[in-house]
């Protein structure tokens, strides 16, 4: 069984005025009763994110890093986006804690789930996902095109914890291996699963927002779906390909058939040189594009230069290395 860890719980905010008062001191709450069961170690801090904030959060944030010395917080000089905050407030976390949990300031995600996590985290694992196990409070509409997405991210052949929301505790070096990835379109909730290491979920019941109102706008949702298609998957591409050989086909057998309607004369002039060069051209065209795209595809992964393997363990001299 692991030591009692040192925890960091990287809260990013944008624009939560009015959830912040409420989480942190749920959270301190939370702290308290994590160092007197002796689930914390000493030294553990709630780490606030200010995402470049519009209203008062960094104010609140301050506030409450003069108050308690268990609160850290840092502010973005812009709106870096949900996964740049959250990637922030882990690279700072990471030299100081033995893992990190991540956690919204809207106190959607059940605090409770935490002691699972850490219980997990003690027998062994290096991940921990938790999982919504109902989707009730959410609107009809984000709980369907959530399922939609989870669906489609699975046939692209993207590794991912259904259900998972980006509430999750990682173990130092878990954290290390994550951060260690070069790219800079991310999606955390496709990343995770690459890193490998002992992986545990904790189910728990997603509740309302305690205060203020969602940030993620339909605008933004949808460039964060097209970020983790993209970001994870090049099949996109390669539909287009398998497109033009269907259509380069297509056009072989539209061939035989203007050649016949030809000899056997029934047709306006013209029609046959027209009719094959659509096809053929057109299948040819899209393999070419899909060719390239192919080829695009993989420099951009190569740009993201990521760890080429993730070390677990090390033994050495007849000792494990750390
Ligand atoms: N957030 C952020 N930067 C942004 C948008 C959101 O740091 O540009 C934070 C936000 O403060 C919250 C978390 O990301 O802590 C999730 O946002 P929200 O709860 O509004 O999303 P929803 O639950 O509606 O999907
Ligand atoms: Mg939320």
């Amino acid at each position: 069984m692991r030591d009692v860890p040192v925890l960091y719980i990287v809260v990013p905010c944008y624009n939560e005025e009015e959830a912040l008062p409420i989480t942190a001191k749920r959270l301190a709450e939370l702290m308290d009763d994590m160092s007197a069961r002796r689930i914390a170690a000493p030294g553990s801090r709630i780490l606030l994110v200010d995402d470049g904030s519009k209203d008062r959060t960094w104010e609140v944030i301050a506030g409450l890093c003069a108050a308690d010395g268990r609160f850290e917080g840092v502010k973005l000089a812009h709106n870096a986006g949900h996964m740049n905050a959250l990637w922030a407030g882990m690279t700072l976390a990471e030299p100081k804690c033995d893992c990190v949990i991540t956690i919204d300031a809207d106190l959607q995600d059940d605090v409770n789930a935490m002691y699972g996590f850490l219980e997990a985290y003690r027998n062994g694992a290096d991940v921990v996902s938790g999982v919504r196990s109902s989707r009730e409070t959410d609107t009809f509409f984000k709980r369907n095109t959530a399922q939609a997405f989870y669906r489609l991210m699975k046939r692209l052949g993207v590794e991912m914890v259904y259900n998972a929301a980006d509430y999750r505790l990682l173990s130092a070096r878990a954290l290390k291996a994550l951060l260690s990835f070069g790219e800079v379109n991310m999606f955390l909730r496709g990343m995770v699963p690459m890193l490998g290491f002992k992986t545990a979920t904790v189910e728990y019941a997603r509740g309302e927002r305690v205060a203020g109102e969602s940030k993620y706008p339909l605008k933004k949702m949808i460039s964060f779906a097209i970020e983790g298609i993209t970001s994870l998957s090049n099949k996109p591409i390669r539909y287009v390909t398998l497109a033009g050989v269907l259509c380069a086909l297509l056009g072989v057998a539209m061939g035989v058939y203007v050649l016949i309607s030809l000899f056997s004369g029934q047709i306006v002039a013209g029609w046959a040189s027209i009719m094959m060069s659509i096809w053929l051209l057109g299948g040819m065209q899209l393999v070419a594009l899909g060719l390239i795209g192919e080829d695009i595809g993989k420099i951009y992964m190569e740009t993201k230069r990521r760890p080429k393997f993730i070390l677990e363990r090390y033994l050495h001299d007849g000792k494990e290395e750390p």
